[in-house]
Protein backbone atom coordinates (compact mmCIF):
# COMPACT_ATOMS: atom_id res chain seq x y z
CA UNK A 1 0.00 0.00 0.00
CA UNK A 2 1.30 3.30 -0.84
CA UNK A 3 1.36 6.03 2.15
CA UNK A 4 -1.91 7.53 1.96
CA UNK A 5 -0.52 10.56 4.08
CA UNK A 6 1.29 11.54 1.32
CA UNK A 7 -1.56 12.10 -0.76
CA UNK A 8 -3.85 15.24 -0.95
CA UNK A 9 -6.70 14.48 1.90
CA UNK A 10 -10.16 14.06 0.13
CA UNK A 11 -12.91 12.53 1.70
CA UNK A 12 -16.56 11.99 1.48
CA UNK A 13 -20.58 12.17 2.76
CA UNK A 14 -22.30 9.82 0.54
CA UNK A 15 -26.04 9.93 1.66
CA UNK A 16 -28.78 8.03 0.33
CA UNK A 17 -31.44 10.97 -0.12
CA UNK A 18 -34.06 8.21 1.36
CA UNK A 19 -35.03 10.71 4.17
CA UNK A 20 -34.38 14.03 5.89
CA UNK A 21 -31.11 13.64 7.95
CA UNK A 22 -31.30 14.23 11.88
CA UNK A 23 -28.27 15.51 13.73
CA UNK A 24 -27.24 11.45 14.25
CA UNK A 25 -26.97 10.83 10.44
CA UNK A 26 -24.36 14.30 10.19
CA UNK A 27 -21.72 13.50 12.75
CA UNK A 28 -20.03 11.02 10.32
CA UNK A 29 -20.55 13.87 7.73
CA UNK A 30 -18.73 16.20 10.05
CA UNK A 31 -16.08 13.90 11.09
CA UNK A 32 -15.33 13.88 7.19
CA UNK A 33 -15.72 17.31 7.13
CA UNK A 34 -12.89 18.18 9.54
CA UNK A 35 -10.50 15.34 8.36
CA UNK A 36 -10.44 16.90 4.97
CA UNK A 37 -9.93 20.53 6.31
CA UNK A 38 -7.56 19.60 9.19
CA UNK A 39 -5.27 18.50 5.95
CA UNK A 40 -6.09 20.89 4.00
CA UNK A 41 -7.88 18.77 1.71
CA UNK A 42 -11.28 18.20 -0.13
CA UNK A 43 -14.75 17.28 1.27
CA UNK A 44 -17.40 15.98 -0.96
CA UNK A 45 -20.69 15.63 -1.38
CA UNK A 46 -21.70 12.38 -3.57
CA UNK A 47 -25.79 11.63 -3.86
CA UNK A 48 -26.00 7.84 -3.66
CA UNK A 49 -29.32 7.38 -5.20
CA UNK A 50 -28.81 3.71 -6.86
CA UNK A 51 -31.86 2.51 -5.09
CA UNK A 52 -34.35 4.24 -6.79
CA UNK A 53 -37.19 3.20 -5.44
CA UNK A 54 -36.46 4.36 -1.59
CA UNK A 55 -35.78 8.23 -2.98
CA UNK A 56 -38.10 10.39 -0.60
CA UNK A 57 -38.49 13.99 -2.49
CA UNK A 58 -37.25 16.83 -0.85
CA UNK A 59 -34.78 14.66 1.15
CA UNK A 60 -31.75 16.03 -0.93
CA UNK A 61 -32.76 19.67 -0.13
CA UNK A 62 -32.95 18.88 3.54
CA UNK A 63 -29.32 17.24 3.40
CA UNK A 64 -27.89 20.25 1.40
CA UNK A 65 -29.44 22.88 3.86
CA UNK A 66 -27.98 20.83 7.02
CA UNK A 67 -24.85 21.24 5.69
CA UNK A 68 -24.71 24.82 4.91
CA UNK A 69 -26.11 25.49 7.84
CA UNK A 70 -23.76 23.85 9.93
CA UNK A 71 -21.27 25.72 7.63
CA UNK A 72 -20.16 21.92 6.57
CA UNK A 73 -19.45 23.78 2.62
CA UNK A 74 -18.63 20.61 0.48
CA UNK A 75 -15.86 21.46 -2.27
CA UNK A 76 -16.96 19.37 -4.61
CA UNK A 77 -20.66 17.82 -4.98
CA UNK A 78 -23.87 17.93 -7.06
CA UNK A 79 -23.69 21.03 -9.33
CA UNK A 80 -26.71 22.86 -10.58
CA UNK A 81 -27.21 21.27 -14.19
CA UNK A 82 -27.47 18.15 -12.94
CA UNK A 83 -29.84 18.51 -10.41
CA UNK A 84 -32.01 20.40 -13.33
CA UNK A 85 -31.84 17.44 -14.84
CA UNK A 86 -32.74 15.32 -12.13
CA UNK A 87 -36.59 14.41 -12.00
CA UNK A 88 -38.05 16.47 -10.08
CA UNK A 89 -40.94 13.90 -8.43
CA UNK A 90 -38.10 12.18 -7.39
CA UNK A 91 -35.92 14.52 -5.47
CA UNK A 92 -38.17 17.39 -5.01
CA UNK A 93 -36.88 21.17 -5.59
CA UNK A 94 -33.67 21.70 -4.39
CA UNK A 95 -33.50 25.57 -5.41
CA UNK A 96 -30.32 26.52 -7.25
CA UNK A 97 -28.85 28.85 -4.77
CA UNK A 98 -28.29 26.13 -2.28
CA UNK A 99 -26.02 24.29 -4.75
CA UNK A 100 -22.45 25.69 -5.47
CA UNK A 101 -22.20 26.63 -9.03
CA UNK A 102 -19.15 24.28 -9.26
CA UNK A 103 -19.62 20.64 -9.31
CA UNK A 104 -15.92 19.35 -9.47
CA UNK A 105 -13.84 17.26 -11.31
CA UNK A 106 -15.15 14.48 -10.78
CA UNK A 107 -18.87 15.32 -11.58
CA UNK A 108 -21.38 13.54 -12.06
CA UNK A 109 -21.92 13.56 -8.23
CA UNK A 110 -25.16 11.82 -8.74
CA UNK A 111 -24.70 7.85 -8.62
CA UNK A 112 -27.87 7.33 -11.00
CA UNK A 113 -26.03 9.29 -13.63
CA UNK A 114 -22.58 7.27 -13.02
CA UNK A 115 -24.35 3.83 -14.84
CA UNK A 116 -22.54 3.54 -17.52
CA UNK A 117 -19.09 3.79 -15.67
CA UNK A 118 -20.59 0.71 -13.34
CA UNK A 119 -21.16 -0.99 -16.01
CA UNK A 120 -17.51 -0.79 -17.70
CA UNK A 121 -16.36 -2.41 -13.78
CA UNK A 122 -18.79 -5.13 -13.60
CA UNK A 123 -17.58 -5.89 -17.78
CA UNK A 124 -13.90 -5.78 -16.36
CA UNK A 125 -14.54 -8.08 -14.05
CA UNK A 126 -16.99 -10.31 -15.95
CA UNK A 127 -14.20 -10.35 -18.59
CA UNK A 128 -11.04 -11.31 -15.64
CA UNK A 129 -13.53 -14.58 -14.56
CA UNK A 130 -13.73 -12.50 -11.55
CA UNK A 131 -17.83 -11.93 -11.80
CA UNK A 132 -20.82 -14.04 -13.30
CA UNK A 133 -23.84 -13.71 -14.49
CA UNK A 134 -26.57 -15.55 -12.30
CA UNK A 135 -30.03 -16.50 -13.44
CA UNK A 136 -32.10 -17.52 -10.34
CA UNK A 137 -35.43 -15.71 -10.16
CA UNK A 138 -37.09 -14.37 -7.30
CA UNK A 139 -38.80 -17.55 -5.85
CA UNK A 140 -35.75 -19.31 -6.33
CA UNK A 141 -33.69 -17.00 -4.54
CA UNK A 142 -36.53 -17.06 -1.82
CA UNK A 143 -36.76 -21.27 -1.58
CA UNK A 144 -33.02 -21.12 -1.04
CA UNK A 145 -33.73 -18.48 1.73
CA UNK A 146 -36.03 -20.93 3.31
CA UNK A 147 -34.22 -23.69 2.90
CA UNK A 148 -31.65 -21.94 4.88
CA UNK A 149 -34.10 -20.84 7.42
CA UNK A 150 -35.03 -23.99 8.23
CA UNK A 151 -31.69 -25.47 8.80
CA UNK A 152 -30.94 -22.13 11.05
CA UNK A 153 -27.88 -21.31 9.00
CA UNK A 154 -27.52 -17.62 7.62
CA UNK A 155 -28.74 -17.30 3.86
CA UNK A 156 -25.46 -17.57 1.91
CA UNK A 157 -26.13 -17.91 -2.35
CA UNK A 158 -25.64 -20.79 -3.44
CA UNK A 159 -23.29 -20.18 -6.24
CA UNK A 160 -24.75 -22.32 -8.81
CA UNK A 161 -23.72 -19.93 -11.73
CA UNK A 162 -20.14 -19.17 -10.34
CA UNK A 163 -18.77 -21.67 -12.80
CA UNK A 164 -20.99 -21.44 -15.58
CA UNK A 165 -19.82 -21.09 -19.16
CA UNK A 166 -19.49 -17.37 -20.06
CA UNK A 167 -20.37 -17.38 -23.93
CA UNK A 168 -23.41 -19.42 -22.46
CA UNK A 169 -24.65 -16.79 -19.82
CA UNK A 170 -24.21 -14.15 -22.21
CA UNK A 171 -26.01 -15.85 -25.10
CA UNK A 172 -28.82 -15.84 -22.62
CA UNK A 173 -28.66 -12.41 -21.71
CA UNK A 174 -28.50 -11.14 -25.21
CA UNK A 175 -31.69 -13.17 -25.53
CA UNK A 176 -33.02 -10.99 -23.04
CA UNK A 177 -33.51 -13.49 -19.84
CA UNK A 178 -32.92 -11.49 -16.54
CA UNK A 179 -29.69 -11.80 -14.75
CA UNK A 180 -27.80 -10.41 -12.34
CA UNK A 181 -23.87 -9.98 -12.29
CA UNK A 182 -22.57 -11.48 -9.02
CA UNK A 183 -18.91 -10.81 -7.78
CA UNK A 184 -16.75 -14.09 -7.09
CA UNK A 185 -15.25 -13.67 -3.28
CA UNK A 186 -12.74 -16.04 -2.02
CA UNK A 187 -13.79 -19.77 -0.90
CA UNK A 188 -11.35 -20.15 1.45
CA UNK A 189 -9.08 -18.39 4.13
CA UNK A 190 -9.20 -15.28 5.85
CA UNK A 191 -10.63 -12.28 4.58
CA UNK A 192 -8.37 -9.45 6.87
CA UNK A 193 -9.04 -5.68 6.19
CA UNK A 194 -7.64 -2.38 7.95
CA UNK A 195 -9.58 -0.17 9.86
CA UNK A 196 -7.55 3.15 11.31
CA UNK A 197 -10.20 2.77 14.58
CA UNK A 198 -10.51 -0.96 15.37
CA UNK A 199 -7.47 -2.44 13.98
CA UNK A 200 -7.10 -5.55 11.89
CA UNK A 201 -10.82 -7.45 11.25
CA UNK A 202 -10.99 -10.54 10.12
CA UNK A 203 -13.79 -12.88 8.50
CA UNK A 204 -13.45 -16.09 7.67
CA UNK A 205 -14.49 -17.06 3.70
CA UNK A 206 -16.89 -19.57 4.48
CA UNK A 207 -18.83 -16.55 6.06
CA UNK A 208 -18.67 -14.77 2.95
CA UNK A 209 -21.36 -14.52 -0.36
CA UNK A 210 -20.98 -14.05 -4.18
CA UNK A 211 -22.91 -10.80 -3.83
CA UNK A 212 -24.84 -8.90 -6.47
CA UNK A 213 -22.64 -6.15 -7.92
CA UNK A 214 -25.09 -5.14 -10.82
CA UNK A 215 -28.73 -5.57 -10.49
CA UNK A 216 -31.43 -6.78 -13.20
CA UNK A 217 -32.67 -3.14 -13.76
CA UNK A 218 -28.85 -2.11 -14.88
CA UNK A 219 -28.69 -0.52 -11.02
CA UNK A 220 -25.47 -1.41 -8.81
CA UNK A 221 -26.16 -1.76 -5.53
CA UNK A 222 -24.19 0.20 -2.55
CA UNK A 223 -21.05 -1.92 -2.48
CA UNK A 224 -20.13 -1.58 -6.38
CA UNK A 225 -20.75 1.97 -6.49
CA UNK A 226 -19.34 3.44 -3.56
CA UNK A 227 -16.20 0.91 -4.09
CA UNK A 228 -15.93 2.54 -8.10
CA UNK A 229 -16.98 6.17 -7.12
CA UNK A 230 -14.16 6.41 -4.22
CA UNK A 231 -11.65 5.08 -6.52
CA UNK A 232 -12.33 7.65 -9.72
CA UNK A 233 -12.97 10.72 -7.13
CA UNK A 234 -10.08 9.82 -5.44
CA UNK A 235 -10.96 9.48 -1.75
CA UNK A 236 -8.14 9.06 0.58
CA UNK A 237 -10.29 8.40 3.77
CA UNK A 238 -13.69 6.81 3.75
CA UNK A 239 -15.62 7.46 6.99
CA UNK A 240 -18.89 5.76 7.66
CA UNK A 241 -20.66 4.28 9.73
CA UNK A 242 -20.11 1.14 11.84
CA UNK A 243 -22.99 -0.64 10.40
CA UNK A 244 -20.74 -0.89 7.30
CA UNK A 245 -18.01 -3.37 9.09
CA UNK A 246 -19.95 -6.35 8.26
CA UNK A 247 -19.88 -5.38 4.56
CA UNK A 248 -16.11 -4.18 4.57
CA UNK A 249 -15.19 -7.74 3.74
CA UNK A 250 -17.09 -7.22 0.06
CA UNK A 251 -15.22 -4.09 -0.20
CA UNK A 252 -11.70 -4.74 0.41
CA UNK A 253 -11.99 -7.57 -1.84
CA UNK A 254 -13.83 -6.11 -4.74
CA UNK A 255 -10.80 -2.99 -4.05
CA UNK A 256 -8.00 -6.10 -4.56
CA UNK A 257 -10.13 -7.74 -7.51
CA UNK A 258 -9.89 -4.29 -9.96
CA UNK A 259 -6.17 -3.82 -8.43
CA UNK A 260 -6.67 -0.31 -6.89
CA UNK A 261 -5.28 1.07 -3.85
CA UNK A 262 -7.72 1.19 -0.77
CA UNK A 263 -8.56 3.99 1.32
CA UNK A 264 -8.40 4.08 4.55
CA UNK A 265 -11.48 2.52 6.04
CA UNK A 266 -13.06 4.56 9.23
CA UNK A 267 -16.07 3.05 10.65
CA UNK A 268 -17.17 5.40 13.11
CA UNK A 269 -19.12 4.54 16.21
CA UNK A 270 -22.92 4.70 17.15
CA UNK A 271 -24.37 7.11 18.30
CA UNK A 272 -26.34 6.69 21.43
CA UNK A 273 -29.33 8.91 23.93
CA UNK A 274 -28.55 9.87 27.43
CA UNK A 275 -28.31 6.66 29.66
CA UNK A 276 -27.23 4.67 26.65
CA UNK A 277 -30.60 4.86 25.44
CA UNK A 278 -31.21 4.28 21.57
CA UNK A 279 -31.36 7.52 19.90
CA UNK A 280 -34.60 8.78 18.74
CA UNK A 281 -36.79 11.49 18.25
CA UNK A 282 -37.81 11.72 21.17
CA UNK A 283 -34.14 12.43 23.11
CA UNK A 284 -32.75 14.42 20.85
CA UNK A 285 -32.38 12.69 16.94
CA UNK A 286 -33.99 16.36 15.78
CA UNK A 287 -32.96 18.02 12.12
CA UNK A 288 -30.31 20.69 11.78
CA UNK A 289 -33.54 22.98 9.91
CA UNK A 290 -36.45 22.42 8.81
CA UNK A 291 -39.42 20.47 10.72
CA UNK A 292 -39.68 16.43 9.51
CA UNK A 293 -42.26 14.35 10.46
CA UNK A 294 -42.58 10.99 12.66
CA UNK A 295 -42.99 7.80 10.20
CA UNK A 296 -45.39 6.55 12.77
CA UNK A 297 -47.20 8.79 14.09
CA UNK A 298 -46.74 11.78 11.83
CA UNK A 299 -45.57 14.22 14.75
CA UNK A 300 -43.67 16.94 13.84
CA UNK A 301 -40.18 16.79 14.93
CA UNK A 302 -38.56 20.54 14.65
CA UNK A 303 -35.07 21.44 13.85
CA UNK A 304 -32.31 22.76 16.09
CA UNK A 305 -31.13 25.58 14.53
CA UNK A 306 -34.59 27.12 13.10
CA UNK A 307 -36.80 26.06 16.18
CA UNK A 308 -34.90 25.47 18.95
CA UNK A 309 -32.88 28.35 19.10
CA UNK A 310 -29.40 26.09 18.77
CA UNK A 311 -26.22 27.90 17.34
CA UNK A 312 -25.08 26.18 14.62
CA UNK A 313 -21.78 26.31 16.09
CA UNK A 314 -22.75 24.80 19.09
CA UNK A 315 -24.68 22.49 17.50
CA UNK A 316 -21.14 21.39 15.46
CA UNK A 317 -19.32 21.54 18.72
CA UNK A 318 -21.56 18.92 20.91
CA UNK A 319 -22.04 16.54 17.78
CA UNK A 320 -18.17 16.88 17.34
CA UNK A 321 -18.03 15.33 20.36
CA UNK A 322 -19.86 12.28 20.07
CA UNK A 323 -17.47 9.31 19.48
CA UNK A 324 -14.43 11.90 19.07
CA UNK A 325 -12.09 13.54 21.58
CA UNK A 326 -9.58 16.13 21.23
CA UNK A 327 -7.28 13.95 23.81
CA UNK A 328 -7.57 16.42 26.70
CA UNK A 329 -10.32 17.91 28.71
CA UNK A 330 -11.39 20.40 26.16
CA UNK A 331 -15.60 20.41 25.25
CA UNK A 332 -16.02 23.70 24.25
CA UNK A 333 -14.11 24.34 21.04
CA UNK A 334 -14.43 27.06 18.56
CA UNK A 335 -14.87 26.03 15.15
CA UNK A 336 -10.98 26.67 14.42
CA UNK A 337 -9.40 24.88 17.10
CA UNK A 338 -11.65 21.63 16.42
CA UNK A 339 -10.90 22.10 12.83
CA UNK A 340 -7.18 22.37 14.65
CA UNK A 341 -6.99 19.28 16.74
CA UNK A 342 -9.20 16.93 14.24
CA UNK A 343 -8.00 13.70 13.99
CA UNK A 344 -8.80 9.99 13.52
CA UNK A 345 -7.19 8.73 16.70
CA UNK A 346 -9.28 10.61 18.82
CA UNK A 347 -12.47 8.66 17.48
CA UNK A 348 -13.32 5.95 19.54
CA UNK A 349 -14.54 2.49 18.60
CA UNK A 350 -17.13 2.65 21.53
CA UNK A 351 -20.61 4.31 21.01
CA UNK A 352 -21.03 8.23 21.72
CA UNK A 353 -23.07 9.61 23.54
CA UNK A 354 -25.66 12.39 22.20
CA UNK A 355 -26.44 14.63 25.38
CA UNK A 356 -29.68 17.18 24.10
CA UNK A 357 -29.26 18.55 28.03
CA UNK A 358 -25.45 19.07 27.33
CA UNK A 359 -25.87 20.48 23.82
CA UNK A 360 -28.36 23.46 24.80
CA UNK A 361 -25.78 23.78 27.93
CA UNK A 362 -23.03 24.61 25.57
CA UNK A 363 -26.02 26.51 23.24
CA UNK A 364 -25.89 28.65 26.67
CA UNK A 365 -22.09 29.64 26.58
CA UNK A 366 -21.77 30.21 22.74
CA UNK A 367 -24.32 32.46 23.40
CA UNK A 368 -22.91 34.70 26.10
CA UNK A 369 -19.78 34.86 23.82
CA UNK A 370 -21.63 36.70 20.88
CA UNK A 371 -21.74 40.37 19.81
CA UNK A 372 -25.01 42.07 21.44
CA UNK A 373 -25.62 43.07 17.71
CA UNK A 374 -25.28 39.88 16.11
CA UNK A 375 -27.05 38.11 19.10
CA UNK A 376 -30.25 40.13 17.86
CA UNK A 377 -30.07 39.21 14.55
CA UNK A 378 -30.26 35.45 15.40
CA UNK A 379 -33.30 36.38 17.81
CA UNK A 380 -34.59 37.73 14.99
CA UNK A 381 -36.78 34.89 12.99
CA UNK A 382 -38.03 33.96 16.69
CA UNK A 383 -39.28 37.65 17.80
CA UNK A 384 -40.63 37.92 14.45
CA UNK A 385 -42.91 34.44 14.30
CA UNK A 386 -43.43 35.32 17.45
CA UNK A 387 -44.83 38.70 16.02
CA UNK A 388 -43.40 40.88 18.78
CA UNK A 389 -41.17 42.57 16.16
CA UNK A 390 -42.12 43.60 12.30
CA UNK A 391 -40.62 41.87 9.29
CA UNK A 392 -38.41 44.72 8.13
CA UNK A 393 -37.56 46.11 11.44
CA UNK A 394 -36.23 50.28 10.59
CA UNK A 395 -32.89 51.23 12.10
CA UNK A 396 -34.04 53.01 15.36
CA UNK A 397 -36.64 49.53 15.73
CA UNK A 398 -33.36 47.54 15.62
CA UNK A 399 -31.11 49.47 18.11
CA UNK A 400 -34.29 48.75 20.46
CA UNK A 401 -34.52 44.87 19.84
CA UNK A 402 -30.34 44.82 20.06
CA UNK A 403 -30.87 46.54 23.66
CA UNK A 404 -33.29 44.54 24.77
CA UNK A 405 -31.70 40.80 24.08
CA UNK A 406 -28.66 42.13 25.33
CA UNK A 407 -30.46 42.16 28.63
CA UNK A 408 -31.05 38.63 28.63
CA UNK A 409 -27.90 37.49 27.11
CA UNK A 410 -26.63 36.06 30.31
CA UNK A 411 -29.96 34.04 31.24
CA UNK A 412 -30.85 32.61 27.94
CA UNK A 413 -29.57 29.16 26.90
CA UNK A 414 -31.52 29.03 23.38
CA UNK A 415 -32.30 31.78 21.08
CA UNK A 416 -36.06 29.72 21.28
CA UNK A 417 -35.96 31.31 24.93
CA UNK A 418 -35.62 34.51 23.65
CA UNK A 419 -39.58 35.79 22.99
CA UNK A 420 -40.94 34.54 26.25
CA UNK A 421 -38.78 36.20 27.87
CA UNK A 422 -38.76 40.12 26.11
CA UNK A 423 -42.02 39.73 25.23
CA UNK A 424 -43.04 43.10 27.62
CA UNK A 425 -40.43 45.21 25.98
CA UNK A 426 -42.27 44.65 22.64
CA UNK A 427 -45.71 44.39 22.87
CA UNK A 428 -47.67 47.91 23.99
CA UNK A 429 -48.38 47.05 27.52
CA UNK A 430 -47.04 43.83 29.24
CA UNK A 431 -49.65 40.60 30.11
CA UNK A 432 -49.92 41.00 34.07
CA UNK A 433 -49.67 37.90 35.65
CA UNK A 434 -52.23 37.98 37.78
CA UNK A 435 -50.79 36.41 41.04
CA UNK A 436 -47.91 39.40 41.16
CA UNK A 437 -50.31 42.07 40.38
CA UNK A 438 -52.37 40.94 43.48
CA UNK A 439 -49.33 41.09 45.45
CA UNK A 440 -47.58 44.03 44.29
CA UNK A 441 -49.75 46.68 42.36
CA UNK A 442 -53.20 46.01 44.06
CA UNK A 443 -52.44 45.44 47.24
CA UNK A 444 -51.60 48.51 50.23
CA UNK A 445 -50.35 51.89 49.03
CA UNK A 446 -48.38 50.86 46.06
CA UNK A 447 -50.38 52.20 43.44
CA UNK A 448 -50.22 55.81 45.54
CA UNK A 449 -46.23 54.67 45.38
CA UNK A 450 -46.62 54.00 41.42
CA UNK A 451 -48.59 57.14 40.54
CA UNK A 452 -46.22 59.26 42.49
CA UNK A 453 -42.96 57.32 40.96
CA UNK A 454 -44.88 58.18 37.29
CA UNK A 455 -45.41 61.87 38.34
CA UNK A 456 -41.66 62.28 39.38
CA UNK A 457 -40.23 60.98 36.32
CA UNK A 458 -41.88 62.46 33.59
CA UNK A 459 -39.52 65.09 34.29
CA UNK A 460 -36.68 63.33 36.01
CA UNK A 461 -33.52 64.22 33.60
CA UNK A 462 -30.93 61.50 34.30
CA UNK A 463 -32.44 58.36 32.40
CA UNK A 464 -29.59 56.07 32.66
CA UNK A 465 -29.66 53.22 35.27
CA UNK A 466 -27.37 54.97 37.96
CA UNK A 467 -30.41 58.09 38.01
CA UNK A 468 -33.36 55.48 37.27
CA UNK A 469 -31.74 53.93 40.49
CA UNK A 470 -31.78 56.99 42.35
CA UNK A 471 -35.24 57.98 41.50
CA UNK A 472 -36.67 55.26 42.64
CA UNK A 473 -35.17 55.05 46.02
CA UNK A 474 -35.78 58.40 46.68
CA UNK A 475 -39.75 58.45 45.87
CA UNK A 476 -39.59 54.98 47.77
CA UNK A 477 -38.43 56.39 51.01
CA UNK A 478 -40.72 59.19 50.84
CA UNK A 479 -43.53 56.55 51.00
CA UNK A 480 -41.58 54.77 53.98
CA UNK A 481 -41.32 51.66 51.89
CA UNK A 482 -39.44 48.43 52.92
CA UNK A 483 -36.80 47.45 49.82
CA UNK A 484 -38.24 45.12 48.70
CA UNK A 485 -41.67 47.16 48.31
CA UNK A 486 -39.32 49.55 46.44
CA UNK A 487 -38.63 48.16 43.32
CA UNK A 488 -41.16 45.40 43.15
CA UNK A 489 -44.11 47.33 42.49
CA UNK A 490 -42.09 49.02 39.90
CA UNK A 491 -40.99 45.84 38.02
CA UNK A 492 -44.56 44.56 38.17
CA UNK A 493 -46.23 47.55 36.73
CA UNK A 494 -43.04 47.75 33.51
CA UNK A 495 -43.35 44.11 32.59
CA UNK A 496 -46.21 42.15 34.20
CA UNK A 497 -43.91 39.58 35.92
CA UNK A 498 -42.00 39.60 39.06
CA UNK A 499 -38.51 38.05 37.08
CA UNK A 500 -36.74 39.59 34.58
CA UNK A 501 -33.32 41.56 33.89
CA UNK A 502 -31.89 43.84 36.55
CA UNK A 503 -34.72 46.80 36.96
CA UNK A 504 -32.95 49.71 36.41
CA UNK A 505 -31.51 48.24 33.43
CA UNK A 506 -35.13 47.70 31.85
CA UNK A 507 -36.38 51.06 32.65
CA UNK A 508 -33.13 52.81 31.27
CA UNK A 509 -34.20 50.55 27.88
CA UNK A 510 -37.68 50.79 27.83
CA UNK A 511 -37.54 54.58 28.16
CA UNK A 512 -39.32 57.35 29.11
CA UNK A 513 -42.70 56.98 27.65
CA UNK A 514 -43.20 53.33 28.09
CA UNK A 515 -42.20 53.42 31.19
CA UNK A 516 -44.59 56.56 32.24
CA UNK A 517 -47.21 54.77 30.14
CA UNK A 518 -47.18 51.26 31.66
CA UNK A 519 -46.99 52.88 35.45
CA UNK A 520 -50.37 54.80 34.47
CA UNK A 521 -51.93 52.01 33.08
CA UNK A 522 -51.14 50.00 36.15
CA UNK A 523 -52.40 52.60 38.75
CA UNK A 524 -55.35 52.93 36.27
CA UNK A 525 -56.50 50.03 35.17
CA UNK A 526 -54.53 46.96 36.57
N1 LIG B 1 -25.18 5.74 1.07
C1 LIG B 1 -24.70 5.15 2.29
C2 LIG B 1 -25.62 5.53 3.41
O1 LIG B 1 -26.36 6.49 3.27
C3 LIG B 1 -23.31 5.70 2.53
C4 LIG B 1 -22.39 4.87 3.30
C5 LIG B 1 -20.98 5.39 3.07
O2 LIG B 1 -20.68 6.46 3.60
O3 LIG B 1 -20.21 4.75 2.38
O4 LIG B 1 -25.60 4.91 4.44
Amino acid sequence: MTDAATRRVRTRYAPSPTGSPHVGNLRTALFSYLLAKRFGGDFILRVEDTDQTRLVPGALNDIIQSLRTMGMMYDEGPDVLSVEKLDKEKYGDVPSELLPTFGGDHAPYFQSQRLPRYREVVDTLLAEGKAYYAFETREELDAQRAACEARKIPFLYDRKYRDYDMAEAKGRVEAGEESVVRFKMPLTGAIIAEDAVRGELSWDATSQDDFVILKGDGYPPYHLAAIVDDHDMQITHVLRGEEWIPSYPKHIELIRALGWEAPVFVHTPSILGPEKKKLSKRNGAQPVTGVIFDKQTNEPIYGYVDYEGILPEALLNALVLVGWSPGDDSEVMPRDEIVRKFDISGISASPGVFDKDKLIWMNGLYIRELPQAVLAQRSLPYLKRAKLVPESPTEEEMAYIVQVVALEQERIKTLAETPDLTEYFFLPLPNYLEKSADKWIRKGTAKAYLSNLAAFLESYSDWTHDGLEEAVRQIGAKHERERGDITHPVRVALSGRENGPGLFEMMAVLGRERVLARLTHAVQNV
